[in-house]
This record gives C-alpha cells, structure tokens and sequence, in this order.
C-alpha cells in the first residue's frame, strides 16, 4: 500500500498490508492473551497507559512530523491532536477505577447482592483518519484499561500514525499480543466484520457505520458507532461582540479543513445582524494562510483525500444551480496536493445537498433566519444528530433553543469542542453509543449480578 503525502502527492511509505491468513493470526492471539490481560490489576493497566501518556508528550514533535505528513493537517493542529489526546488518557486514567469498582447494591444477614463490571474479550476497533490519535484513543485506551484485548484498524490514510502508537504503546508496557494494528482498507476491514469479536467500535460516515451494523447484527455484541454530523450554529441578535463570534464560527467551521465530525457545517444568523456578521465572517476567513502544511502560520492545507474535490465542487455545483451565491472560494486550488479554497456560500436553501449532506471539507452556507423558533426548525432539518451551536447573550434563550435540540452536544457561545468528562454521543445517522466520560468508559465492560444467599 502506497501511503501518499496529501501536500505534495508523493508516495512517502509503502506498507505491506494485512491478507486474512495474519488478520486471522492477530485475532488468535488477541484472544488468547484475554485471560491473562484482564487478570492483571486495573492500576498495572493505569501505570501502563500513564506511561504511554508520557511517551507520547516525549514524542510529540515526531508524532506531530508523521500525521502532518499523511494526512495533510498544519503542524500546529496535529500537536494539539496529540496534546488533546494525552489529556483524554490521562483523564480515563483517573477515572477508570470508579467506575469499573465492585458495586454493592445489599448487604445484609439474610442476602447479599454485589454487580462486577467485567471486560467484553477481544474487541474490533475500526477508525477514522480525520483525528486519528483522538478517536482512536477515545475506543483502545478504556477498552485496554477495562481489561479487553483490541484489533485496532485505522483508516487507510493514517496508517503511519496507527503504527506509530502501537510502537509507542509497546514501549509503554503494553504487551505485544494485547493490542494489534491491522494493516489495511475496507477490504481487510470487511474481513474483521467476519471474525468472532466480542464487540465492534467504529468511527467513521454513515453509510459505512450502517453497513457494518447490519452485518454483525446476528452476533449480538455490541456495536458502538460515532459516525458523522452536518452540525448548525445559530447566532440570534443579542450576541455583543459580532466579530469575536464571527471568529469562533469561523474557526468551528474551517479547523482541521472543516474535516471534523463535529464542525461547524452550517450557519443561520438572525435577519437583525445578518450582514455585519457575514462581513466579519468574510473578513476573517479571507485571511487564513493557505499553504504546505508544515510552514509557520499556515492554517489551511491539504485535503486528506484527493476523492473529497470533486465531491465539494459537485456539492457548491448543485447549490449555484439552485440559487447560492459565492462569496468566497467556491474551487480546487491550482497546485500540486489536495487544495480546495475556503468557500463560503449565502442564499442557501434546505433544498440544496451543501445544506443537508456531510461536507466534510472548507465549504460552509450562512443562511439568514427570521427569528429563533425558524434557527430552530431549520437547525433540526437534518438526518444527523452529532452537535449544535448557539450564540446569544442569554442563557435563558440559548436553554430553550437546546431544549428542541436533537443532538447529543449543545454548545453555548463555542462550537467544535470535545471534553473527556463528557460523553461523546450522536444520535440519529450521528451513531449510537457514547465515548469519553463515565459513560464512555462503561461502554468497555458488561455487568455480572452476584445474588448471594448465605447457606
Ligand atoms: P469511512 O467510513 O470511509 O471509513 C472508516 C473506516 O472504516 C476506515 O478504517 C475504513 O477502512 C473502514 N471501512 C470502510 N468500509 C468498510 C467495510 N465495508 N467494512 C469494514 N470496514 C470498512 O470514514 P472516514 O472517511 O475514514 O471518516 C470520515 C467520517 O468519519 C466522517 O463522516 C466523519 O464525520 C466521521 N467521524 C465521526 C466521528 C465521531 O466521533 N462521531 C469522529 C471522526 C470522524
């Protein structure tokens, strides 16, 4: 497998890639190290992924050198990837032992009654590319300090970084045979979907989430999806400072080159300041610095996937032929690597795909409302559930908007914003299940019942 530097288009490794004979052979051992891994002491399995914290912060410039270089993100917002992720560890590490603690529920002369959290075995942990340390580390660090073993799949276009944290969690500790890269595409992917795991966590879009959903249905493991969003920020007209919002929507919507699962995918701005915001907004994007990814300042680069060009242009396509107009960008970048202009589209409609479909790329509609029972309608117009954004002075307001809110995250007056104490859930086509949080840490363990009676 050629692994192909989105900035410049050259082949920067080539990989051997796993067949179903070794991904067979990873899973064998993978369940037949359960036993002795989930007998080890809960604060062996901290100190390790402590340890693997640490290594991590020791080698972040290098970490950060290798996912700039495959997936195209500047410099800056891959070291703040691996920052972000050291603090999730750090944060399942301190929480892992209240929650997989030993529950007494009665204890009394006549009964007792006591719940286990027990590991699930040997799970399957297939992801992403867009934030391959954080996602990743969101499945494999509580299923390892739960007690599971984990095949890990990255994408296809963040395999170095996939093999790079295994070599760092290796050098934590980890025992080789608890945790295996599988080396691959959907290919050897679809081959995992027919090994007898004990549970399936998946990141990545929705049409494969479903999919794989459906085939693993008939082994009744679980099967946890984060899949994507088309995720709304409204801005009603009592926000006080238009420019500082329209720099965090901005950045909510460009960060990462709008390659996040919960970036900002369209705006509604209240008819009242509608044209100072799309002025600021306009401005501000206007000054991103477009350029190879590792050059100071930079802020937009390289799409990761050449495929996603043609799927923007046929999106903003599809929205000029239905009206829109372009304020901003609206085209592929004539130079070598996976350029798109930042583009910013105005009189959008919900009839147009760039404001229903996943983008997933530097292309954002601003859409005026009338008033905030409108925002809410057309912010609910969606078959995603991931994350939705208000901007207004008022708590109060911002409540009531949340209130009608199907998504799994409401953000006040910020936007594209994950926490390890909070449970990162989609409903709808977003998915189903939650990471981080107490919640994302039960998610690694089934519970056992003790019914005691004393002889
Ligand atoms: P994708 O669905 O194309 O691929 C994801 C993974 O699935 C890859 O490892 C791929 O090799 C594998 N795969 C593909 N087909 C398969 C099959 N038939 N059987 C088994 N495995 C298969 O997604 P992507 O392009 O890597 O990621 C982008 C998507 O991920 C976006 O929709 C984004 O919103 C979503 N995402 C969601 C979250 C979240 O937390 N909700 C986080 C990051 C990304």
């Amino acid at each position: 497998m050629n692994i192909i530097n989105p900035a410049t288009e050259e082949i920067i490794a080539t990989l051997e890639p796993d067949n179903k004979a070794s991904a067979l052979h990873k899973y064998e051992l993978l369940k037949k190290s359960f036993h002795s891994w989930r007998q080890t002491k809960l604060t062996e399995r901290i100190d390790i992924m402590k340890n693997y914290a640490s290594i991590l912060e020791k080698n972040i410039e290098a970490c950060a050198c290798i996912l700039t270089t495959e997936v195209g993100k500047p410099l800056q917002q891959s070291r703040n990837e691996i920052k972000g992720a050291i603090q999730r560890i750090l944060w399942l590490c301190d929480n892992a032992p209240a929650v997989y603690r030993q529950e007494w529920m009665r204890q009394d002369a006549s009964f007792k009654e006591y719940i286990d959290y027990e590991p699930l075995g040997t799970i399957c942990n297939i992801s992403a590319w867009n934030y391959p340390y954080l996602v990743g580390i969101n499945v494999y660090v509580p299923a390892l300090l739960a007690g599971n073993t984990v095949a890990y799949k990255p994408s296809e276009y963040a395999l170095l970084s996939g093999l790079q944290m295994q070599k760092l969690l290796y050098s934590a500790g980890l025992p080789e045979n608890v945790f295996q890269v599988i080396v691959g595409d959907k290919h050897i992917g679809e081959e995992l979907l027919n090994l007898n795991f004990d549970g399936y966590f998946f990141t990545g879009s929705y049409s494969t989430g479903k999919y794989i959903y459906e085939k693993v249905a008939y082994k009744m493991v679980p099967c946890q999806l984060e899949l994507g969003g088309k995720d709304p920020l409204y801005v009603a007209d009592d926000v006080s400072d238009i420019t500082s919002v329209a720099r965090s929507a901005a950045d909510g919507a460009f960060y990462n080159n709008g390659q996040s699962c919960c970036s900002v995918e369209r705006i509604y701005v209240h008819e009242n300041i509608y044209e100072p915001f799309l002025h600021e907004f306009i401005q501000e994007v206007a000054s991103y610095k477009i350029g190879l990814p590792t050059e100071q300042g930079v802020y937009i680069g390289p799409l990761t996937r050449r495929a996603q060009i043609p799927f923007l242009e046929e999106q903003i396509q599809d929205a000029l032929n239905k009206g829109a107009k372009i304020m901003l960008g609206g085209k592929r970048i004539d130079r070598k690597g996976y350029y798109f202009e930042p583009t910013v589209l105005v009189e959008v409609n919900h009839e147009m795909r760039i404001m229903r479909e996943e983008s997933f790329g530097p292309v954002i509609g601003i859409m005026k409302v009338k008033d905030d029972e409108h925002a809410i309608e057309l912010m609910n117009d969606t078959e995603y559930g991931l994350t939705g954004s208000v901007y207004s002075a008022n708590i109060e307001r911002a409540q009531h908007i949340f209130s009608k809110l199907n998504t799994g995250t409401v953000y006040w007056n910020c936007c594209d914003r994950v926490s390890p104490a909070l449970p990162w859930s989609g409903r709808k086509h977003s998915g189903i299940g939650s990471t981080l949080s107490f919640a994302g840490l039960r998610a690694f363990v089934q519970p056992k019942a003790f019914h005691l009676k004393p002889a």
